[in-house]
């Protein structure tokens, strides 16, 4: 094993019978070995930095129906909320005033923001605070609406594709196909967004398979950010019986991707932070390098909530997070934090 780990170090590749053989045989007493490799790789392209976003959810209206997903269209205990422009404004108002520098808009798929309204946001978002980046996440849309986004100012777009066998993709997104959300990803590529992927684990009918295929599709796609995050099963959901994603699991993969995409920019995910009160210092020793931050009003923190107990680390936090990050030897940068390809 450890000989397979030291060529996936320093080749940033294994073919997939040699991720799955990983997979299958890795056992915990090679996790602080793959740590290290994993931290030394993003300490070599971004140093001991931690990028912090700002992330604000503005509207939990969903016209899909995923399987595990809290929001999904057909949970009618849902309370349903939409922000108006003028609130999304005010929010990242005082988050730009703490020092913030970048913003995450995301939302269930909610066509209410048509591209018109959106690109007036991004406008407005753009003008009233200069040197910022934006970042959409608001699902699929068509190439041509992407790239009104793009040339109205939005930089980075996230999409995960949440997990790349489409058999199981399919099952688990009805009326969505693997197939668009892939095109969905390379048309974001193409426009030149800086582009966001990636998957849940512990999805019904996970095995190592399933994961290295996720592996071998982010190496191939090459995305600038990359989110990975445990299931957390909602009981309002049709997973209400699942158990939840393991955390060492999420942990490992996090360190293989890291190890398989050195210079992306990868969140530890508030489901992580969710399962587990140390996830953010877990998931740093495991080679994260971002943190995003909870920017949505109090009166509608609660009702974005994709699983249960969401635990959303609030913007006004950062002095508190500054500490944990610095105590493990690690740096708060609040600039904005951009791909190192975007810095040339
Ligand atoms: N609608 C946008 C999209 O499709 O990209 C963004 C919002 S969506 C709610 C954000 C992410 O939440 C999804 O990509 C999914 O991976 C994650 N998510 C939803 N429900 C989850 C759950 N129960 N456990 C873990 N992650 C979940």
């Amino acid at each position: 094993m450890k000989g397979i780990l030291k060529q996936l170090y320093y080749n940033n590749f294994l073919p997939r019978e040699e991720i799955i053989a990983l997979l299958d045989n890795i056992t915990e007493h090679m996790y602080p070995m793959l740590f290290e490799m994993a931290q030394s790789t993003v300490k070599r392209v971004y140093g001991n930095r931690i990028f912090i976003r700002g992330l604000m959810e503005f509207s939990n209206h969903c016209k899909n129906n995923c399987l595990y997903c809290g929001i999904r269209r057909n949970n009618k205990e849902v309370v349903r909320y939409r922000l108006s422009k003028t609130q999304i404004l005010d929010s990242l108002k005082k988050a730009y005033n703490l020092g913030y520098k970048t913003f995450v808009l995301q939302s269930g798929e909610d066509l209410y923001y048509t591209d018109r309204l959106l690109v007036e946001i991004i406008k407005e978002i753009k003008s009233k605070f200069p040197n910022t980046a934006l970042t959409l996440s608001i699902g699929e849309r068509d190439f041509d609406e992407y790239e009104q986004f793009f040339n109205a100012g939005v930089d980075r777009f996230l999409l995960r594709h949440e997990t790349a066998t489409p058999s199981l993709y399919n099952m688990l997104h009805p009326n969505m196909n693997f197939e668009n959300r892939k095109n969905c990803l390379y048309n974001l590529k193409k426009i030149r967004y800086q582009t966001g992927a990636g998957f849940i684990v512990g999805l019904p009918n996970e095995n190592n398979e399933v994961l290295a295929d996720n592996l071998l599709f982010l190496k191939e796609l090459n995305p600038e950010m990359i989110g990975i995050g445990p299931l957390v099963p909602h009981p309002q959901t049709p997973l209400s019986h699942m158990k939840a994603g393991s955390i060492k699991k999420t942990l490992l993969l996090l360190a293989l991707t890291r190890l398989f995409i050195p210079r992306a920019l990868i969140p530890i995910t508030s489901a992580l932070n969710t399962l587990d009160e140390r996830g953010i210092e877990k998931g740093i020793k495991a080679g994260c390098n971002v943190l995003m931050l909870n920017l949505s009003p109090k009166s509608v923190k609660t009702k974005y909530e994709i699983y249960k107990g969401k635990e959303a680390r609030d913007m006004y936090e950062i002095a508190a997070i500054k500490k944990k990050i610095n105590a493990i030897g690690y740096v708060v940068d609040m600039s904005r934090g951009d791909h190192i390809d975007w810095l040339k």
